[in-house]
């Protein structure tokens, strides 16, 4: 087994002792479902991939295409579309989910002897792309304070900048895997102080952010407003259609770069599609050809917005319903606004506890030795309250 406590791993376990009769509790993976574990889907996603079942058999453009690309922007974008991208240089990739486009950037640092900087507490995942791409990671600690922890950050940037020319910053932000946690609008303002600071002709400082979550923010994406301004640095996006769109298994997503110049984007563009061709060939063809055409449909995707504001208020309220149940049961938890999961303190070793809750059937994850994660998107109230 690569890693007992990979998320996917520790699902694999709890579908077996399912086959095998026990009643289980899977809060362990990140997809919503609803309270009898069936995959919130939508009706526009599942009308468009019905229609276009058999139109994109053909291999797509090794970068995606462009028609599916533009209509990602104009989708995350919204009203913003305009000002957001005027006068950038613009790179975009189609890629296997937000994985892909993580993982496109992550390889992109490796072989160019850049590093990564991760905070202690974020998506696991992060640290197995770095290790499958050979790029260095720093890690900080994501919490001052109950605050996010900029002073750790920049000492991070330092360190990595005594070893390395190009680092790139990873952000999940709005809504991080496993906290929660969303950025405020003071915590940019110094991030994007920090990156122009540690910017110089012979050290590069870029950033990615993962928006996996974005859809379920109960705000606007602070970003957009930050995006909207001018940077001598590459700004990424990670984006994922799996939460979304609901369609986890399809692997669709894309890389969006917001590149310092042109010739910076050439480079970096040629370096993405070698790295495509030379692992997944090309990406899934008729995943991003179904949300092409469903992004073609203006009532489709007002209807796709609408039925994911309904979602995300089911979510919220079996969210709070949760924090309730922890706390009446004295169970201590991290700071939570809304999205997929809830993080609780354990004062026992957390992969200990998560071990002895395995044997009662329960399926959690723990993060690091006092946190273990809850993905009460999966849940229903009546399992989260077996879990106190
Ligand atoms: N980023 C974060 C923070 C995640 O939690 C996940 C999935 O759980 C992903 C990215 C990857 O999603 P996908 O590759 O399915 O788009």
């Amino acid at each position: 087994m690569a890693n007992k406590y990979d998320i996917l791993e520790i699902s694999e376990r709890a579908k077996n002792d399912k086959e095998t009769g026990s009643v289980v509790i899977n809060g362990c993976v990140g997809t919503f479902r609803n309270d009898y574990h069936v995959l919130i889907s939508f009706p526009s996603v599942s009308e468009y991939l019905t229609k276009t079942a058999t139109e994109y058999l053909n291999y797509s453009r090794i970068l995606g295409p462009k028609p599916y690309l533009s209509s990602v922007l104009h989708w995350l974008f919204n009203n913003d579309y305009q000002e957001i991208t005027r006068n950038k240089n613009i790179l975009e990739a189609g890629t296997i989910g937000g994985t892909g486009a993580v993982f496109d950037v992550f390889k992109y640092l490796g072989d160019n002897s850049g590093a990564v900087i991760l905070s202690d507490i974020c998506w696991p995942n992060y640290f197995t792309i770095a290790r499958q791409c050979k790029t260095t990671s720093y890690t900080y600690p994501l919490f001052k304070d109950n605050k996010f922890n900029l002073k750790g950050l920049e000492d991070s940037i330092i360190k990595s900048l005594e070893e390395h020319d190009i680092v790139l910053i990873v952000i999940n932000d709005p809504c991080q895997n496993p906290t929660r946690y969303s950025m405020t609008d003071e915590e940019y303002i110094n991030l994007f102080y920090l990156l122009n600071k540690y910017n110089t002709k012979a050290k590069n400082v870029d950033i990615i952010f993962d928006i996996a979550y974005i859809e379920f923010s109960s705000k606007k994406p602070i970003l957009y407003k930050y995006l909207k301004s001018n940077y001598n640095f590459n700004v990424y996006l990670a984006f994922s259609a799996s939460k979304t769109f609901g369609i986890y298994g399809l692997r669709c997503g894309a890389l969006i770069g917001f590149m310092k110049s042109k010739e910076e984007n050439e480079v970096v563009t040629d370096a993405i599609a070698d790295v495509a061709r030379g692992s997944i060939s090309s990406p899934n063809a008729g995943a991003m050809g179904a949300l092409t055409s469903l992004f073609n449909d203006d009532k489709a995707v007002e209807d796709m917005r609408n039925k994911l504001i309904e979602e995300r208020n089911y979510l919220k309220e079996r969210a709070t319903r949760s924090l309730q149940i922890l706390k009446a049961n004295s169970i201590d938890f991290l700071p939570y606004d809304s999205g997929f999961f809830i993080t609780i303190k354990t004062s026992k070793n957390a992969y200990a506890l998560s071990d002895q809750l395995e044997k009662m059937h329960i399926y959690l994850v723990p993060i690091s030795d006092s946190l273990i994660r809850i993905a009460v998107c999966s849940l229903s109230i009546n399992e989260v309250e077996i879990i106190p």
